[in-house]
Protein backbone atom coordinates (compact mmCIF):
# COMPACT_ATOMS: atom_id res chain seq x y z
CA UNK A 1 0.00 0.00 0.00
CA UNK A 2 1.35 3.32 -1.19
CA UNK A 3 1.81 5.84 2.38
CA UNK A 4 0.24 9.25 1.66
CA UNK A 5 1.15 11.06 4.80
CA UNK A 6 2.35 13.76 3.97
CA UNK A 7 -0.21 14.77 1.64
CA UNK A 8 -2.71 13.80 3.92
CA UNK A 9 -0.80 16.37 6.58
CA UNK A 10 -0.59 19.24 3.57
CA UNK A 11 -4.45 18.72 2.51
CA UNK A 12 -4.96 19.39 6.16
CA UNK A 13 -3.45 22.12 6.53
CA UNK A 14 -4.62 23.86 3.25
CA UNK A 15 -8.58 23.01 4.73
CA UNK A 16 -7.83 25.95 7.02
CA UNK A 17 -6.88 28.40 4.49
CA UNK A 18 -8.97 27.46 0.80
CA UNK A 19 -12.18 26.40 0.98
CA UNK A 20 -12.31 22.64 0.15
CA UNK A 21 -8.64 22.85 0.58
CA UNK A 22 -7.96 23.87 -3.46
CA UNK A 23 -8.47 26.49 -6.06
CA UNK A 24 -10.58 24.06 -8.05
CA UNK A 25 -13.37 21.96 -6.54
CA UNK A 26 -12.80 18.35 -8.88
CA UNK A 27 -8.96 19.16 -7.60
CA UNK A 28 -10.39 17.91 -3.82
CA UNK A 29 -11.03 13.83 -4.78
CA UNK A 30 -14.20 14.66 -2.63
CA UNK A 31 -16.70 12.74 -4.95
CA UNK A 32 -14.12 9.85 -4.86
CA UNK A 33 -13.78 9.79 -0.83
CA UNK A 34 -9.90 10.26 -0.46
CA UNK A 35 -7.89 12.62 0.21
CA UNK A 36 -5.66 14.63 -2.94
CA UNK A 37 -2.06 13.56 -3.64
CA UNK A 38 -0.04 17.11 -3.10
CA UNK A 39 2.46 17.33 -6.03
CA UNK A 40 6.01 17.93 -5.74
CA UNK A 41 7.14 17.51 -9.36
CA UNK A 42 6.84 15.97 -13.31
CA UNK A 43 8.81 15.01 -15.94
CA UNK A 44 7.51 13.83 -18.93
CA UNK A 45 5.01 11.41 -17.90
CA UNK A 46 5.41 11.05 -14.35
CA UNK A 47 4.17 13.06 -11.71
CA UNK A 48 5.99 12.88 -7.82
CA UNK A 49 3.90 13.28 -5.04
CA UNK A 50 5.29 14.64 -1.66
CA UNK A 51 5.21 11.01 -0.32
CA UNK A 52 7.74 10.21 -3.17
CA UNK A 53 5.14 8.03 -4.89
CA UNK A 54 5.38 8.32 -8.74
CA UNK A 55 2.75 7.91 -10.77
CA UNK A 56 2.16 7.63 -14.92
CA UNK A 57 0.35 10.66 -15.54
CA UNK A 58 -3.23 10.74 -17.56
CA UNK A 59 -4.32 13.81 -16.27
CA UNK A 60 -1.37 16.10 -17.38
CA UNK A 61 -3.29 19.30 -15.53
CA UNK A 62 -6.32 18.77 -16.81
CA UNK A 63 -5.07 18.91 -20.64
CA UNK A 64 -2.68 21.19 -21.12
CA UNK A 65 0.75 19.18 -21.23
CA UNK A 66 0.44 18.02 -24.75
CA UNK A 67 4.38 17.16 -24.47
CA UNK A 68 4.31 16.17 -21.08
CA UNK A 69 5.69 17.79 -17.56
CA UNK A 70 8.54 19.85 -17.71
CA UNK A 71 9.26 19.52 -21.81
CA UNK A 72 12.87 20.65 -22.30
CA UNK A 73 12.13 22.69 -25.16
CA UNK A 74 9.36 24.50 -23.33
CA UNK A 75 11.75 25.23 -19.64
CA UNK A 76 14.60 26.82 -21.38
CA UNK A 77 12.48 29.00 -23.56
CA UNK A 78 10.92 30.12 -20.36
CA UNK A 79 13.37 30.25 -18.64
CA UNK A 80 15.38 32.58 -21.04
CA UNK A 81 11.98 34.62 -21.17
CA UNK A 82 11.73 35.23 -17.22
CA UNK A 83 15.00 36.48 -17.36
CA UNK A 84 13.81 39.32 -20.08
CA UNK A 85 10.81 40.36 -17.06
CA UNK A 86 7.85 39.12 -16.60
CA UNK A 87 5.42 41.29 -18.06
CA UNK A 88 4.68 44.75 -19.43
CA UNK A 89 1.29 45.35 -20.40
CA UNK A 90 2.23 46.67 -23.46
CA UNK A 91 2.20 45.16 -27.45
CA UNK A 92 5.33 42.06 -27.51
CA UNK A 93 6.17 40.39 -30.82
CA UNK A 94 4.87 37.21 -28.88
CA UNK A 95 1.61 37.91 -29.09
CA UNK A 96 1.84 38.23 -32.97
CA UNK A 97 3.73 35.47 -33.32
CA UNK A 98 0.88 32.84 -31.08
CA UNK A 99 -1.62 34.40 -33.32
CA UNK A 100 0.25 33.59 -35.96
CA UNK A 101 0.64 30.15 -35.66
CA UNK A 102 -2.80 29.87 -33.92
CA UNK A 103 -4.50 31.02 -37.42
CA UNK A 104 -2.25 28.93 -39.38
CA UNK A 105 -3.42 25.49 -36.97
CA UNK A 106 -7.05 26.63 -37.13
CA UNK A 107 -7.51 29.18 -40.07
CA UNK A 108 -11.02 29.78 -39.50
CA UNK A 109 -9.49 31.85 -36.38
CA UNK A 110 -9.19 34.83 -38.86
CA UNK A 111 -8.48 37.34 -35.74
CA UNK A 112 -8.21 36.90 -31.99
CA UNK A 113 -7.90 37.87 -28.63
CA UNK A 114 -5.58 36.40 -25.76
CA UNK A 115 -7.08 36.52 -22.35
CA UNK A 116 -5.74 34.18 -19.45
CA UNK A 117 -8.08 31.23 -18.84
CA UNK A 118 -10.84 29.79 -20.88
CA UNK A 119 -13.48 31.03 -18.92
CA UNK A 120 -12.25 34.21 -19.78
CA UNK A 121 -12.25 33.03 -23.56
CA UNK A 122 -15.88 32.07 -23.45
CA UNK A 123 -16.95 34.90 -21.67
CA UNK A 124 -15.89 37.21 -23.93
CA UNK A 125 -16.95 35.08 -26.87
CA UNK A 126 -20.55 35.18 -25.69
CA UNK A 127 -20.39 39.44 -24.96
CA UNK A 128 -19.29 39.31 -28.57
CA UNK A 129 -21.94 37.60 -29.84
CA UNK A 130 -24.94 39.44 -28.06
CA UNK A 131 -22.79 42.25 -28.87
CA UNK A 132 -22.65 41.68 -32.48
CA UNK A 133 -26.39 40.15 -32.87
CA UNK A 134 -28.37 42.95 -30.68
CA UNK A 135 -29.82 39.89 -28.74
CA UNK A 136 -29.68 38.01 -25.44
CA UNK A 137 -30.33 34.90 -25.66
CA UNK A 138 -27.69 32.17 -25.81
CA UNK A 139 -28.16 28.26 -26.03
CA UNK A 140 -25.56 25.83 -24.59
CA UNK A 141 -25.96 21.78 -23.81
CA UNK A 142 -26.61 19.67 -21.05
CA UNK A 143 -23.41 18.66 -19.79
CA UNK A 144 -21.35 21.18 -21.80
CA UNK A 145 -19.08 22.92 -19.52
CA UNK A 146 -17.44 26.18 -20.73
CA UNK A 147 -15.57 27.45 -17.68
CA UNK A 148 -17.46 29.62 -14.66
CA UNK A 149 -18.73 32.70 -15.97
CA UNK A 150 -22.36 33.30 -15.01
CA UNK A 151 -24.26 32.80 -18.33
CA UNK A 152 -23.02 29.50 -18.81
CA UNK A 153 -23.09 27.96 -15.30
CA UNK A 154 -26.41 26.25 -16.23
CA UNK A 155 -26.73 22.72 -16.64
CA UNK A 156 -23.17 22.59 -16.77
CA UNK A 157 -20.70 19.41 -16.84
CA UNK A 158 -17.40 19.12 -15.24
CA UNK A 159 -17.04 19.70 -11.43
CA UNK A 160 -20.96 21.00 -11.19
CA UNK A 161 -21.71 17.24 -12.45
CA UNK A 162 -19.42 15.98 -10.27
CA UNK A 163 -20.94 17.77 -7.52
CA UNK A 164 -24.29 17.47 -8.45
CA UNK A 165 -24.72 21.23 -8.90
CA UNK A 166 -27.87 22.41 -11.52
CA UNK A 167 -27.02 25.80 -11.85
CA UNK A 168 -24.30 27.92 -9.30
CA UNK A 169 -26.26 30.04 -6.27
CA UNK A 170 -25.19 33.54 -7.21
CA UNK A 171 -25.69 32.58 -10.76
CA UNK A 172 -28.44 35.82 -11.13
CA UNK A 173 -32.25 34.18 -12.40
CA UNK A 174 -32.59 36.31 -15.38
CA UNK A 175 -29.14 35.99 -17.21
CA UNK A 176 -30.08 31.84 -16.33
CA UNK A 177 -33.48 32.71 -18.24
CA UNK A 178 -31.44 33.89 -21.07
CA UNK A 179 -29.62 30.36 -21.23
CA UNK A 180 -31.36 28.05 -23.02
CA UNK A 181 -30.09 24.45 -22.36
CA UNK A 182 -30.67 21.24 -24.77
CA UNK A 183 -29.53 18.06 -24.37
CA UNK A 184 -26.36 16.99 -26.13
CA UNK A 185 -26.50 15.15 -30.01
CA UNK A 186 -30.46 16.25 -29.72
CA UNK A 187 -30.98 17.04 -32.95
CA UNK A 188 -34.97 17.18 -32.81
CA UNK A 189 -34.33 18.81 -29.16
CA UNK A 190 -32.24 21.82 -31.02
CA UNK A 191 -34.69 22.31 -33.86
CA UNK A 192 -37.65 22.72 -31.36
CA UNK A 193 -35.76 25.63 -29.73
CA UNK A 194 -34.80 27.11 -32.70
CA UNK A 195 -38.28 27.03 -34.09
CA UNK A 196 -39.63 28.78 -30.72
CA UNK A 197 -36.50 31.24 -30.10
CA UNK A 198 -34.68 31.62 -33.41
CA UNK A 199 -35.00 35.25 -33.89
CA UNK A 200 -33.97 35.92 -30.07
CA UNK A 201 -30.60 33.84 -30.15
CA UNK A 202 -27.11 35.38 -30.00
CA UNK A 203 -25.09 31.86 -30.60
CA UNK A 204 -25.25 28.70 -29.75
CA UNK A 205 -21.98 27.66 -27.88
CA UNK A 206 -21.19 24.37 -28.01
CA UNK A 207 -18.09 21.38 -27.20
CA UNK A 208 -17.98 19.77 -30.47
CA UNK A 209 -16.38 16.76 -28.87
CA UNK A 210 -17.67 16.94 -25.39
CA UNK A 211 -14.89 16.28 -22.47
CA UNK A 212 -17.03 17.39 -19.58
CA UNK A 213 -19.10 14.78 -19.19
CA UNK A 214 -16.13 12.20 -20.11
CA UNK A 215 -15.59 11.83 -23.44
CA UNK A 216 -18.38 11.90 -25.76
CA UNK A 217 -18.28 13.20 -29.48
CA UNK A 218 -20.89 15.25 -31.29
CA UNK A 219 -22.43 13.54 -33.89
CA UNK A 220 -22.06 14.81 -38.03
CA UNK A 221 -25.67 15.29 -38.08
CA UNK A 222 -26.22 17.27 -34.81
CA UNK A 223 -23.36 19.46 -35.45
CA UNK A 224 -24.24 20.09 -39.01
CA UNK A 225 -27.58 20.99 -37.69
CA UNK A 226 -26.31 23.79 -35.16
CA UNK A 227 -24.53 24.96 -38.51
CA UNK A 228 -27.38 24.95 -40.68
CA UNK A 229 -29.84 26.60 -37.46
CA UNK A 230 -27.34 29.46 -36.68
CA UNK A 231 -26.57 30.37 -40.44
CA UNK A 232 -30.81 30.43 -41.23
CA UNK A 233 -31.67 32.18 -37.94
CA UNK A 234 -28.29 34.96 -37.78
CA UNK A 235 -27.17 33.53 -34.62
CA UNK A 236 -23.63 32.73 -34.70
CA UNK A 237 -21.65 29.21 -33.80
CA UNK A 238 -19.26 29.04 -31.09
CA UNK A 239 -17.18 25.94 -30.85
CA UNK A 240 -15.62 25.85 -27.74
CA UNK A 241 -12.35 24.06 -28.06
CA UNK A 242 -10.57 25.03 -25.02
CA UNK A 243 -10.50 21.19 -24.53
CA UNK A 244 -10.40 19.88 -27.92
CA UNK A 245 -8.19 21.85 -29.50
CA UNK A 246 -4.91 20.94 -30.11
CA UNK A 247 -6.38 17.72 -28.58
CA UNK A 248 -8.94 15.96 -30.76
CA UNK A 249 -7.23 16.91 -33.69
CA UNK A 250 -3.68 18.85 -34.65
CA UNK A 251 -6.27 21.58 -36.41
CA UNK A 252 -9.36 20.66 -33.50
CA UNK A 253 -12.33 19.03 -33.59
CA UNK A 254 -13.36 21.60 -36.49
CA UNK A 255 -11.16 19.83 -39.01
CA UNK A 256 -12.96 16.87 -38.14
CA UNK A 257 -16.07 17.67 -38.68
CA UNK A 258 -15.10 20.25 -42.06
CA UNK A 259 -17.26 22.72 -40.13
CA UNK A 260 -16.03 26.34 -39.93
CA UNK A 261 -17.80 27.79 -36.71
CA UNK A 262 -18.03 31.75 -36.55
CA UNK A 263 -16.43 32.17 -33.16
CA UNK A 264 -14.06 29.69 -31.61
CA UNK A 265 -12.52 29.44 -28.14
CA UNK A 266 -8.96 27.83 -27.08
CA UNK A 267 -7.67 27.13 -23.78
CA UNK A 268 -5.31 24.28 -22.51
CA UNK A 269 -2.87 23.12 -24.80
CA UNK A 270 -2.42 27.14 -26.28
CA UNK A 271 -0.66 28.03 -23.31
CA UNK A 272 1.66 24.94 -22.87
CA UNK A 273 0.97 24.68 -18.90
CA UNK A 274 0.67 28.75 -18.82
CA UNK A 275 -2.46 30.64 -17.93
CA UNK A 276 -3.88 31.20 -21.97
CA UNK A 277 -7.33 31.58 -23.45
CA UNK A 278 -7.93 32.64 -26.83
CA UNK A 279 -11.06 33.46 -28.67
CA UNK A 280 -11.65 34.28 -32.18
CA UNK A 281 -12.87 34.06 -35.51
CA UNK A 282 -14.45 35.39 -38.16
CA UNK A 283 -12.81 38.75 -38.82
CA UNK A 284 -15.94 40.95 -39.38
CA UNK A 285 -17.33 39.88 -35.74
CA UNK A 286 -14.09 40.53 -34.18
CA UNK A 287 -13.90 43.85 -35.82
CA UNK A 288 -16.26 44.62 -33.11
CA UNK A 289 -14.14 44.15 -30.42
CA UNK A 290 -12.70 47.67 -28.56
CA UNK A 291 -10.69 49.59 -28.99
CA UNK A 292 -12.04 49.50 -32.95
CA UNK A 293 -15.19 48.12 -32.43
CA UNK A 294 -17.26 48.90 -28.89
CA UNK A 295 -17.81 45.60 -27.58
CA UNK A 296 -15.32 45.63 -24.24
CA UNK A 297 -12.94 43.17 -23.83
CA UNK A 298 -9.32 43.45 -21.53
CA UNK A 299 -7.09 42.34 -19.87
CA UNK A 300 -4.12 43.15 -17.31
CA UNK A 301 -2.26 39.91 -18.22
CA UNK A 302 -3.57 39.53 -21.71
CA UNK A 303 -0.88 38.11 -24.01
CA UNK A 304 1.83 37.97 -20.84
CA UNK A 305 5.36 37.29 -22.29
CA UNK A 306 5.45 34.34 -20.13
CA UNK A 307 2.20 32.76 -20.95
CA UNK A 308 2.62 33.42 -25.08
CA UNK A 309 6.33 32.01 -24.82
CA UNK A 310 4.51 28.81 -23.20
CA UNK A 311 2.03 28.81 -26.05
CA UNK A 312 4.45 29.45 -28.77
CA UNK A 313 7.36 26.38 -27.43
CA UNK A 314 4.79 24.28 -27.05
CA UNK A 315 2.41 24.84 -30.78
CA UNK A 316 5.81 25.08 -32.55
CA UNK A 317 6.37 21.33 -31.57
CA UNK A 318 3.05 20.12 -32.99
CA UNK A 319 2.55 18.86 -36.43
CA UNK A 320 0.39 15.90 -38.08
CA UNK A 321 2.56 13.29 -37.63
CA UNK A 322 2.98 13.67 -34.01
CA UNK A 323 -0.84 13.85 -33.80
CA UNK A 324 -1.04 10.30 -35.62
CA UNK A 325 1.74 8.64 -33.22
CA UNK A 326 -0.59 10.14 -30.14
CA UNK A 327 -3.65 9.09 -31.64
CA UNK A 328 -2.34 5.78 -31.95
CA UNK A 329 -1.14 5.20 -28.26
CA UNK A 330 -4.28 6.48 -27.37
CA UNK A 331 -5.52 3.57 -29.24
CA UNK A 332 -3.64 0.81 -28.05
CA UNK A 333 -4.28 1.86 -24.45
CA UNK A 334 -8.40 1.82 -24.37
CA UNK A 335 -8.09 -1.29 -26.21
CA UNK A 336 -6.22 -2.56 -23.59
CA UNK A 337 -8.63 -0.96 -21.24
CA UNK A 338 -11.92 -2.73 -22.53
CA UNK A 339 -10.06 -5.88 -23.04
CA UNK A 340 -9.38 -6.02 -19.51
CA UNK A 341 -12.62 -4.64 -18.47
CA UNK A 342 -14.15 -7.79 -20.61
CA UNK A 343 -11.67 -10.43 -19.21
CA UNK A 344 -13.15 -9.00 -15.52
CA UNK A 345 -16.68 -9.05 -17.00
CA UNK A 346 -16.97 -5.66 -15.44
CA UNK A 347 -19.80 -3.43 -17.82
CA UNK A 348 -17.70 -0.32 -19.81
CA UNK A 349 -18.34 1.78 -22.74
CA UNK A 350 -14.77 3.29 -23.48
CA UNK A 351 -14.55 6.80 -25.89
CA UNK A 352 -11.66 8.51 -27.22
CA UNK A 353 -10.52 10.76 -30.10
CA UNK A 354 -7.07 11.79 -30.94
CA UNK A 355 -5.92 12.30 -27.53
CA UNK A 356 -8.58 12.74 -25.10
CA UNK A 357 -9.71 9.50 -23.90
CA UNK A 358 -12.51 8.03 -20.89
CA UNK A 359 -14.16 5.03 -19.96
CA UNK A 360 -17.44 4.38 -18.40
CA UNK A 361 -19.05 2.10 -16.02
CA UNK A 362 -21.62 1.61 -18.36
CA UNK A 363 -22.29 -0.92 -20.70
CA UNK A 364 -24.31 0.89 -22.96
CA UNK A 365 -24.25 3.91 -25.80
CA UNK A 366 -23.22 7.21 -23.86
CA UNK A 367 -24.27 9.82 -26.08
CA UNK A 368 -25.37 12.61 -24.00
CA UNK A 369 -25.23 13.17 -20.21
CA UNK A 370 -28.45 11.41 -18.98
CA UNK A 371 -26.17 7.93 -20.30
CA UNK A 372 -23.33 9.36 -18.21
CA UNK A 373 -25.42 9.87 -15.09
CA UNK A 374 -26.75 6.28 -15.68
CA UNK A 375 -23.05 5.14 -15.00
CA UNK A 376 -21.52 2.93 -11.77
CA UNK A 377 -20.13 6.15 -10.43
CA UNK A 378 -19.59 4.22 -6.72
CA UNK A 379 -17.50 1.83 -8.72
CA UNK A 380 -15.81 4.69 -10.78
CA UNK A 381 -14.47 5.78 -6.60
CA UNK A 382 -13.31 2.55 -5.55
CA UNK A 383 -11.33 1.87 -8.91
CA UNK A 384 -9.88 5.18 -8.97
CA UNK A 385 -8.45 4.87 -5.77
CA UNK A 386 -7.04 1.04 -6.49
CA UNK A 387 -5.56 2.99 -10.06
CA UNK A 388 -3.39 5.66 -7.47
CA UNK A 389 -2.73 2.48 -5.42
CA UNK A 390 -1.30 0.99 -9.07
CA UNK A 391 0.77 3.86 -10.01
CA UNK A 392 -1.94 5.49 -12.36
CA UNK A 393 -2.77 8.88 -11.99
CA UNK A 394 -6.45 9.52 -13.70
CA UNK A 395 -9.21 12.15 -13.65
CA UNK A 396 -10.43 11.80 -10.63
CA UNK A 397 -14.19 11.91 -11.75
CA UNK A 398 -16.32 9.84 -13.85
CA UNK A 399 -17.42 13.10 -16.22
CA UNK A 400 -13.87 14.33 -16.73
CA UNK A 401 -11.21 13.24 -19.44
CA UNK A 402 -8.15 11.72 -19.61
CA UNK A 403 -5.20 12.54 -21.90
CA UNK A 404 -2.23 11.65 -23.44
CA UNK A 405 1.20 13.09 -24.20
CA UNK A 406 3.61 12.94 -26.71
CA UNK A 407 5.97 11.79 -23.90
CA UNK A 408 3.85 8.78 -22.81
CA UNK A 409 5.50 6.12 -24.26
CA UNK A 410 4.36 1.95 -25.10
CA UNK A 411 5.83 0.64 -21.88
CA UNK A 412 4.45 3.52 -20.22
CA UNK A 413 0.73 2.33 -21.76
CA UNK A 414 1.51 -1.67 -20.98
CA UNK A 415 2.15 -0.91 -17.84
CA UNK A 416 -1.08 0.87 -17.69
CA UNK A 417 -3.19 -1.65 -19.22
CA UNK A 418 -1.32 -4.45 -16.72
CA UNK A 419 -2.40 -2.01 -13.92
CA UNK A 420 -6.28 -1.83 -15.36
CA UNK A 421 -5.75 -5.46 -14.88
CA UNK A 422 -4.76 -5.62 -11.44
CA UNK A 423 -6.93 -2.83 -10.64
CA UNK A 424 -10.04 -4.95 -11.41
CA UNK A 425 -8.59 -7.94 -9.65
CA UNK A 426 -8.14 -6.08 -6.87
CA UNK A 427 -11.90 -4.16 -6.33
CA UNK A 428 -13.78 -7.53 -8.28
N1 LIG B 1 -14.33 25.31 -21.92
C1 LIG B 1 -14.04 24.01 -21.88
C2 LIG B 1 -14.51 23.10 -22.96
C3 LIG B 1 -13.29 23.50 -20.81
O1 LIG B 1 -13.02 22.19 -20.76
C4 LIG B 1 -12.86 24.38 -19.80
C5 LIG B 1 -12.09 23.87 -18.64
O2 LIG B 1 -12.00 22.71 -18.38
C6 LIG B 1 -13.19 25.73 -19.90
C7 LIG B 1 -13.91 26.17 -20.97
C8 LIG B 1 -12.72 26.70 -18.85
O3 LIG B 1 -11.35 26.86 -18.93
P1 LIG B 1 -10.52 27.37 -17.63
O4 LIG B 1 -10.60 26.29 -16.62
O5 LIG B 1 -9.14 27.60 -18.19
O6 LIG B 1 -11.15 28.63 -17.19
Amino acid sequence: MKNFDNSKKAFKEAQGYMPGGVNSPVRAFKNVGGDPLFIKQGKGSHIEDIDGNTYIDYVLSWGPLILGHADDQVVSALQAATAKGTSYGAPTELETQLAKKIREIVPSVEMMRMVSSGTEATMSAIRLARGFTHRDKIVKFIGNYHGHSDSLLVDAGSGLATFNINTSPGVPKDLAYDTLTVPYNDVEGIKAVFEKNGPEIAAVIVEPIAGNMGVIPGTQEFLDTLRQLTTDAGSLLIFDEVMSGFRAAYHGAQSLYHIKPDLTTLGKVVGGGLPVGVFGGRRDIMEHITPDGSVYHAGTLSGNPLAMTGGLSTLNQLNDNLYKKMTAKTTRLVEGIKAAADAHDVPITVHHVGTMWSYFFNGGDVNNFADVQASDVAYFAKFFKQLLQQGIYTAPSQFETNFMSSKHTTQDIDDTIQAFNDAFDAVN
